[in-house]
């Protein structure tokens, strides 16, 4: 395959070698059960043990806080089902306007089964209506899920503060960390998060492991219930060699956290200053100041994001798109529109989430081919038409 310039890392990341040297042992050689009585079975069971370690110190636990899972999405419906379950009478529940599919669909289909949801809003920048949150709390709230980090702006929202205010009205509090993680500083020491959701594969560990954190003395049921796995909170034979991996990917990230605020983001401000700078009518979605290093939405107006994705991957560049085609049309996604970014511009915003991976060479590059193409989308593009019309005094025929 001809070479490939990566810039979506909030979708998934490269597996770092690494990683995959320390996982490799695990499927061919200790391949052991870690619940068989057996020392072989021990290597096994050992390792798993440090990698939880390892994921804990991460975010500041404790090794017993961290319950194993298979990706993010069951770390974030494992808390909610859990929080519901501690509190079977309370039937008010709280999340965002501009959360991952995970939560927001769960939270939808909550809303089918008869639980009243407030989905708080946010303002242009991807802020949170604070006020909003904060005055919805009643007597019957069950349980509040805010991201820590927005997987398509990368907005990150207050978490510190949040958990705070929910926690002094006695509600469980959970945040969903998946984006956070290893781009910003997650302690849980210092937030009062009751349950907090990360996935494997957004630090360069494989798909298909992912962890939940529950806070010490926080009421638990288990949403997979089978076997005495994870001390009986998540039933189903380990994935060993995944969570091996995950351990060491967490203590990398832990490494490279500080490289994230400096490198990482010093590449991500390039590309940002030199697209909109050679680009008119292009502008950064999202706060420009509380957001990940790694992550820059920016829309082009008067193009499709999906026709920009297609052109760039014939370059061999890969980025997504702040839109998706549901039932044959292109809908500006849920978190573009929750921030009211004008139909003409969420239509051609494109996501860039870089990684410690990413060169300058890289940025270099992006920042010569897409100028190109805006150009050439836009050159066919009738709004476009009628926008240079008008910027230059002419009416355009109807
Ligand atoms: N939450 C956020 C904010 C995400 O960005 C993602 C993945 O993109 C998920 C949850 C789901 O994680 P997983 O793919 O591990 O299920």
């Amino acid at each position: 395959m001809e070479k490939i310039v990566y810039m979506d890392n909030n979708a998934t990341t490269r597996v770092d070698p690494k990683v995959v040297e320390e996982m490799m042992p695990f499927y061919s050689q200790f391949y052991g059960n870690p619940s068989s009585m057996y020392s072989f079975a021990g290597i096994a069971g050992n390792k798993l043990k440090k990698a939880r370690a390892k994921v804990a110190a991460l975010i500041g636990a404790q090794p017993e806080e961290i319950i194993f899972t298979s990706c993010g999405t069951e770390s974030d419906s494992t808390a909610i089902y859990s929080a519901l379950n501690s509190n079977p009478e309370k039937k008010h529940i709280i999340t965002t306007r501009v959360e991952h599919s995970a939560i927001k669909n769960l939270f939808e289909s909550l809303s089918r089964k008869g639980y009243k949801v407030t989905f708080v809003p946010v303002d242009k920048m991807g802020r949170l209506d604070l006020d909003t949150l904060y005055n919805s709390l009643d007597d019957h709230t069950a349980v509040v899920s805010v991201m820590w980090a927005n997987n398509e702006s990368g907005v990150t929202f207050p978490i510190e503060e949040i958990a705070r205010v929910v926690k002094k009205r006695g509600i469980i509090f959970h945040t969903d960390a998946v984006q956070a993680i290893g781009k910003i500083p997650v302690d849980v020491n210092m937030a009062e998060v009751d349950m907090l959701s990360v996935s494997g594969h957004k630090i360069h560990a494989p798909k298909g492991v992912g962890a939940l954190y529950v806070r010490k003395g926080t009421k638990f049921s288990p949403f997979l219930i089978g076997g005495h796995q994870e001390n009986g909170r998540r039933g189903g034979t380990e994935n060993v060699a995944s969570i091996i991996g995950f351990g060491k990917a967490a203590e990398l990230a832990a490494h490279h956290l500080a490289q994230m605020q400096t490198q990482v983001s010093f590449l991500r401000d390039k590309l940002e200053r030199g697209l909109l700078k050679h680009i008119p009518h292009a502008k950064v979605n999202g706060d420009p100041k509380m957001r990940l290093p790694n992550t820059t939405n920016i829309g082009f107006d008067y193009v499709e994001g999906e026709a920009i994705l297609l052109m760039l991957n014939e370059l061999g560049i890969c980025a997504s798109s702040g839109s998706a085609c549901t039932s044959g049309s292109l809908e500006p996604s849920h978190v573009l529109r929750a921030m009211g970014v004008p139909f003409t511009s969420a239509h051609g915003s494109i996501r860039f989430s870089l990684s410690r991976y990413s060169t300058e060479h890289e940025i270099d590059e992006v920042i010569e081919k897409v100028p190109p193409i805006i150009n050439r989308l836009r050159e066919i593009s009738p709004f476009w038409a009628d926008t240079e019309n008008l910027e230059k005094g002419y009416c355009s025929a109807q």
